[in-house]
């Protein structure tokens, strides 16, 4: 039987990217929200990305009835307490202002010698019942004093990869990939899909409803009541 997961995303590209990593289980399918109709949003007011990442996976596979992977994730930098944190995304003040989040990272870290930093991403997979499994990927490296390269989003231009001796604006999307802590989230999940799929299944027949019991049923067969009169 094939099971479907659904990804908390209208991106077309996480999908095809899910797609592809999960091909070589055979029999998965995997949709995303524009998948369905329109469908209230998640409320992602967690104070970690662990939390984030769960809330939206249920908030999902309780309005679809289907299992659903959500992902959280942020930049996390070491003189800055760990900011901007789950706050990523609306840093500056208006949500996904990429520009204005990185003017105030690159702001703050004016004076700072320590420019350590990483990223972290959480996978979330929970089922309408409430259980969840998660998966985290985490990428080191270092906060620069100007931005450098064109590609990528959000905070890209400002992580220096070590190993790379580039930021993560200066590469491609292929190659941040495969070292990223989105991608190595990923990888861990599709290397461990074989028991996801398992677990999966355990948990989404316990939502089945019973199967009806006929043994008590009794016949209309109203002859015999007329033939013992
Ligand atoms: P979300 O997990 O998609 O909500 O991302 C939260 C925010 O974290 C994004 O808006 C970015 O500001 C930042 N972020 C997460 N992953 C990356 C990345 O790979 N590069 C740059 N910024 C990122």
């Amino acid at each position: 039987m094939e099971s479907t997961i659904v990804l908390a995303t209208n991106n077309s590209n996480k999908v095809r990217e899910m797609r592809e990593l999960l091909s070589q289980y055979g029999k998965v399918q995997v949709k995303s929200l524009s998948d369905f109709g329109p469908m209230p949003e998640a409320v992602e007011d967690g104070e970690t990305f662990e939390e984030n990442a769960y809330k939206k996976a249920l908030h999902y596979a309780k309005v679809l009835g289907l299992p659903c992977l959500a992902d959280d994730s942020g930049l996390c930098v070491d003189a800055l307490d760990g900011r901007p944190g789950v706050y990523s995304a609306r840093y500056a003040g208006e949500h996904g202002d990429d520009a204005q989040n990185c003017a105030k990272v690159l702001h703050e870290m004016e004076n700072q010698e320590n420019r350590a930093a990483h990223f972290t991403c959480v996978l979330s997979l929970a089922v309408p019942s409430g259980p969840a499994l998660t998966w985290e990927g985490r990428c080191e490296g270092e906060i620069l004093r100007e931005k450098r390269g064109n590609s990528g989003f959000g905070y890209d231009p400002l992580f220096f990869y070590p190993n790379f001796g580039k930021t993560f604006a200066e590469v491609p999307l292929s190659q941040k990939n495969t070292i990223s802590h989105r991608g190595k989230a990923l990888q861990e999940f599709a290397a461990e899909f074989p028991k996801v799929e398992a677990w999966l299944r355990q948990r989404m027949d316990e939502l089945k409803p019973p199967k009806p019991d006929h043994s008590e049923f009794e016949h209309n067969d109203w002859s015999q009541e007329r033939m013992v009169k």
